[in-house]
């Protein structure tokens, strides 16, 4: 099996139906169906990205407590160490939470305690905590001063949510403070918004990653500094074919990315929503674009040259990229 880094997984996003139904039944939250496959056929044709992010917000009100958030958190790792992710760094949108009347103390304790015993089982985890852009840049602030006493708790922030009319430079006063602390910085850009949001995420923020970037490719300059500067791109295939950013999967960009020389990686993004996580995304990509052993080997070695991690562990899993490569 492909060894592997997730770096764009939204732990909100791996809530499967038959844990939200699970969860809506131990805090008594109403859901509109109690049928997990019903549940799921629902998420089977988002017009857009805010008709997804509607029903996800909705489904989020279940989780009230530290097991929820252990629970959750649980699951996904569990199905990530079994389709061959090594290290996986977590995005997680406290704010969601925080409105839903969930103190900070529930959701770094609940999902702590599951990532501790992830690294227990031999997976390397770190969460990265999101800002939600449509909340604004002084409440994106204001998370993060009221999430520093939990600081062992993360490695990084991040931005999420809606794009388009939320400029990156919103933010730049969260990305200044962030940056003063040591903490990584990535940020959702040009998944709806175009090439300009990747410039200004870089230029504004300072951003050692670019989440999604598809729209990058319609800016010829901005190609040659990502691939230069090798800035990473967390590339989601099905995540974007689900929220209609690509219309087919066989029309994706990842393949041109690839020849581009950029260094783009593979991830599932919200995985119970977009229909499945990683490994159905490396075989979508394989079956539906074409990608060979080799470039899913690149993907591979790209997301550990990506990854937040030591120089120790980078090695020893390229190494294991490379076993993989040569069969
Ligand atoms: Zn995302």
């Amino acid at each position: 099996m492909l060894p592997l880094a997730e770096l764009h997984l939204h732990v909100e996003g791996t809530l499967e139906a038959d844990l939200l139904v699970t969860l809506a039944r131990r805090n008594d939250v109403p859901l509109p169906s109690y049928d997990p496959a019903e549940l799921t056929a629902r998420y089977a044709n988002f017009g857009d990205l805010q008709a997804f992010l509607d029903v996800y917000y909705a489904n989020l009100a279940v989780l009230r407590t530290e097991q929820d958030f252990h629970d959750l958190a649980a699951a996904y790792v569990t199905r990530a160490a079994a389709a061959g992710v090594r290290r996986a760094e977590i995005f997680c949108d406290p704010q969601t939470h925080l409105a839903n009347g969930v103190p900070l103390e529930v959701v770094f304790g609940g999902l702590g305690a599951a990532l501790a015993e992830a690294r227990a089982n031999g997976l390397s985890a770190d969460l990265i905590v999101c800002f939600l852009r449509d909340l604004g840049g002084d409440a994106a602030e204001e998370l993060l001063r009221q999430a520093l006493p939990f600081r062992e708790h993360f490695i990084g922030v991040g931005l999420d949510s809606a794009e388009v009319g939320w400029p990156p430079a919103l933010f730049r006063r969260a990305y200044e403070m962030a940056a003063a602390e040591g903490l990584h910085r990535v940020a959702h850009a040009g998944e709806e918004g175009g090439p300009e949001y990747v410039r200004e995420a870089l230029d504004a923020l300072g951003v050692e990653r670019i989440d999604h970037g598809n729209r990058a490719l319609e800016d010829a300059d901005l190609v040659a500094r990502l691939r230069d500067e090798r800035v990473p791109l967390t590339v989601c295939p099905l995540s974007n074919v689900a929220l209609k950013g690509v219309a087919r999967i066989e029309e994706h960009p990842l393949p041109r990315m690839l020849e581009l020389g950029l260094v783009a990686t593979l991830n599932s993004d919200d995985p119970a929503y977009f229909g499945g996580g990683i490994d159905a995304n490396v075989a979508a990509v394989r079956t539906s674009l074409g990608l060979t052993d080799d470039d899913l080997a690149t993907l591979a070695a790209n997301s550990f040259e990506a990854a937040f991690i030591g120089e120790t562990d980078r090695a020893r899993w390229l190494a294991e990229v490379a076993a993989w490569r040569a069969g």
